[in-house]
This record gives C-alpha cells, sequence and structure tokens, in this order.
C-alpha cells in the first residue's frame, strides 16, 4: 500500500456518498446510544492524517481521543503486532501466562513516578483499571468509602459512572450508582479566579476546600482511596492550581488513605513528560496507585493498575484477572509504542507541540474575547469558549466551531462539564505543518462564526 499523504485533502462534501451510505446502515444495525464525533468512516490513519473511505484526508487533532500518541500505524507497533498474531493471538495470562505481559509490566514500572518497588496488572481499559485501582485500595485499607472530584471522568462501568461526575450522557437513566462515593470540589483555576483570585492561584487553599468536605462529610477513617486525575480530561483539560495534588497527597499519607492518579488521558507522554504527575511539586509527586490505558496500548485495547507493591500485593491471590486482561497482542503493541516514545523523544516533541500550540492560541485569544482561557500541557492543549460579558459558558458556539472544522477537514474534539471546550489532541507524530494548519483552520473558522 502506497504511503499515507500527509496532507489535508477534501475529494467530496464531507461526510461523502460512501460515508453516507454507512451511516444509513449504521442506523438499522449499531445501538443509538453509540454516537461518534465526525459523520465520516474512516480507511486509513498514520502520522498527522484520518483518511476516509470517500478519500478525504483529515487532519487529525484528536488521535481516537488520546490514544494514537505515537501514531495510528507506529511502524514499531505494526511490527510488533504482525509478529504476536503469528505466533499466537491468545492463552489467557491466569491459564499459561507469557513473557509479553511481565514485560509491559516490568515497564510501568520503570517510567510511572516513583522510585518505591512497584507491582502492575493489566486489564482491558481505561474504566477496567479504575475499577480495579478501587478494589486494591478497599482491600489495602479494609476501609469502603472513595472519594473523587467535580468535573471528573472515569468511565462508563457501574462503578466508573458513580466516580464520574457528568450526568448527561454518562449517568442519566443509568443508576443506581455504586455507593460510598463521595465528591469534593476540584481545583479549577479560570472559574475558581471569576470568584475568588486567590483560590485559582494557591493549590494549598483549593486542596483544604475539598479536604474540608471530606473531613466532615466522609472522614479519613472511612476513606479509602481519593481518586484524581492530574489534568482533567473529559471535564475541560483543567489542569490545578499549583500545589494542589501535592497537598492532597500529602493528606492521604497522613491519614492512610490511597491516592489514585487516572493517568489514563494524560499518561504516555501526552503532557510533555511521561505522566502528568511529573509536573507536579519540584521533582515530580509519586501517587500510590497510577491507572492507565489509551495510549499505552498503540491503539490496541490495553489498561493498567500500577503502584506500591505492598498496597497491590495486598490482595489475595486470584483476586485480580480477566479473560482477556494484558491480550498478548496488546502487549506486543505497547512494548512497540513504549520503544517509539522513549527512542523517538516523543515527550520532547510534546513539549514542542505545546509551545507551537500555545503561541498560535494565544493570538487567537488576544484577538478574540470569546475564548474565555487557553490551558493544558504538551499536546493536550484547549480553549474555553465563552460569552465576553459574562464569562459564561458558550456551548452553542463551541458545537458550531467543532462541526465547522470537520467540515474544513480538521479533527477537535469537545469536551468540558458545560460543553465549552474545544480540546486539541494530535499525535505526536504529527509534522509541525500539519499542526500549523490545523490551527490556521481553527481560527478561521472561529472567525467566521
Ligand atoms: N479515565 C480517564 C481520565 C479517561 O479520559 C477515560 C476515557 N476517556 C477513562 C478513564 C475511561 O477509559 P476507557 O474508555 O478506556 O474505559
Amino acid at each position: 500500500m502506497p504511503p499515507l499523504p500527509q496532507s489535508r485533502h477534501l475529494a467530496t462534501q464531507i461526510p461523502g456518498p460512501g460515508s453516507v451510505r454507512l451511516a444509513q446502515r449504521r442506523a438499522a444495525a449499531v445501538a443509538r446510544g453509540v454516537s461518534s464525533t465526525l459523520p465520516v468512516y474512516a480507511a486509513r490513519a498514520g502520522g498527522g492524517i484520518v483518511e476516509d473511505i470517500d478519500g478525504n484526508r483529515l487532519i487529525d487533532l484528536g488521535s481516537g481521543i488520546a490514544v494514537t500518541t505515537v501514531g495510528s500505524t507506529a511502524p514499531r507497533v505494526v511490527d510488533a503486532v504482525r509478529q504476536q498474531v503469528s505466533e499466537f493471538t491468545h492463552t489467557c495470562f491466569m491459564v499459561t501466562p507469557y513473557e509479553g505481559y511481565v514485560a509491559v509490566a516490568e515497564a510501568l514500572n520503570r517510567i510511572t513516578p516513583g522510585d518505591f518497588e512497584k507491582r502492575s496488572v493489566l486489564l482491558n481499559s481505561g474504566a477496567e483499571a479504575l475499577e480495579n485501582a478501587v478494589k486494591i485500595a478497599r482491600s489495602y485499607t479494609r476501609k469502603s468509602a472513595v472519594a473523587a472530584f467535580d468535573h471528573s471522568y472515569h468511565g462508563r462501568t457501574n462503578l466508573t459512572m458513580a466516580l464520574t461526575a457528568k450526568s448527561m450522557p454518562y449517568k442519566s437513566g443509568f443508576g443506581p450508582f455504586a455507593p460510598d462515593i463521595y465528591r469534593a470540589p476540584a481545583s479549577y483555576p479560570y472559574r475558581d479566579g471569576l470568584i475568588d483570585k486567590e483560590l485559582s492561584s494557591d493549590g494549598q487553599r483549593a486542596a483544604d476546600r475539598a479536604i474540608g468536605i471530606l473531613e466532615s462529610q466522609v472522614g479519613a477513617r472511612n476513606l479509602a482511596a481519593l481518586v484524581i486525575e492530574p489534568i482533567q480530561g473529559e471535564g475541560g483539560f483543567i489542569v490545578p492550581a499549583p500545589g494542589f495534588l501535592p497537598a492532597l497527597l500529602a493528606w492521604c499519607r497522613d491519614n492512610d488513605v490511597v491516592f489514585i492518579a487516572d493517568e489514563v488521558q494524560t499518561g504516555f507522554a501526552r503532557t510533555g513528560a511521561m505522566f502528568a504527575c511529573d509536573h507536579e511539586g519540584a521533582a515530580g509527586m509519586a501517587p500510590d496507585l497510577i491507572c492507565t490505558a489509551k495510549g499505552i496500548g498503540g491503539g490496541l485495547p490495553l489498561g493498567a493498575v500500577t503502584g506500591r507493591a505492598d498496597i497491590m500485593d495486598s490482595v489475595h491471590v486470584s483476586g485480580l484477572g480477566g479473560t482477556f486482561g494484558g491480550n498478548p497482542v496488546a502487549c506486543a503493541a505497547a512494548l512497540g509504542a513504549l520503544a517509539a516514545v522513549e527512542e523517538d523523544d516523543l515527550v520532547g516533541r510534546a513539549r514542542q507541540i505545546e509551545r507551537l500550540i500555545f503561541e498560535r492560541l494565544g493570538r487567537l485569544q488576544a484577538d478574540d474575547d470569546r475564548i474565555g482561557d487557553v490551558r493544558g500541557r504538551g499536546a493536550m492543549i484547549a480553549v474555553e469558549l465563552v460569552h465576553p460579558e459574562t464569562a459564561e459558558p458558550d456551548p452553542a458556539l463551541t458545537k458550531a466551531l467543532a462541526a465547522a472544522c470537520h467540515r474544513a477537514g480538521v479533527i477537535v474534539l469537545t469536551c468540558g462539564t458545560f460543553g465549552n471546550v474545544v480540546r486539541l489532541l494530535p499525535p505526536l507524530t504529527i509534522s509541525d505543518e500539519l499542526l500549523t494548519e490545523g490551527l490556521e483552520v481553527l481560527a478561521d473558522e472561529l472567525g467566521k462564526l
């Protein structure tokens, strides 16, 4: 197959006739509850491009929701997967184990923050990683309550729906939810700052607010774990105020509460560090348990919980597992993806991407007061769109902007508790030229609205 040209190209309207036909078949076959951001059907993807079945080539600023960090056809991933499927696709690690699983666990133990002894368990998805982290924390502490935060997203299974903050579309009508889950206020510097300047810049104060609520409404003696995304993803790419996360970690350590970092979206070079926790404090911070998924599998489904050996090994033998967890093909892909991240310095590449995006969006913000905030780290940057007079969220403009970008051949995603954030998550293999072009399209389309 010829290489996929790294250029934006509109061969038809979006969606083209092939995609329209598939949409009709889909309507009769696929459950309505599963939605898609764009109406085009993919044929090929790689570098910074997704090509659809009508020959349209779109600039990819979404990475399949932060998954294809190393690209969608990274040669090391493709080769490793080909090799593995020709040897065996599955035996089940719980029946006859294999080296790939052990090698991925070793790699995760090595690259995750913290120089203590660690263990890992491999799973199928982000939600399953969160489910298991909570099981492990409860087993270790012999306590049951779990704290999550406003604006959080942790998945769609029953326990993770309870952890997730937003009702529509994730939870509405799907209750009852798992019990003994409590919610604390997060640090949201932009929105906090509209009310209280100090709260927006002083992470210790924001942490004290959350801790005060947890102490009075739950009690540390009942709390098994605190679960938090170091940069909130679906909630709006919210980078907490400096000091917020370290203050929460210190409180957890003092109170025998397991600190679980959900790095499903932020992990694996995405934020310009191997993990978002690496940005916190002078030398980074080391959570007790860290959940990963998305980017670690190089596009194949894989999740993991990695953490302190004493906590991980508190679980009885056979208490963790699952038929497909740590599937050998997904493990081969993960080892290929990790080699790409380390050998191609994709952490450094994420920092370059951050500079490029901030520079362009900073200029855009200076010219357009509907952009309330530009924030994020690495290749995980967002704009929050507001009504300029009041800073009220503007979800209608957000939706219109995303749709206009899609029609112009640029994949952007939206997010945010109030639906008013456009987020950029390019693969780290995108060229500067494509990224710049994508940002120009975004700026042009916003100018027309
Ligand atoms: N946690 C975070 C922070 C996420 O962003 C997501 C997915 N968007 C999940 C958990 C759930 O991951 P999955 O969809 O693989 O279950």
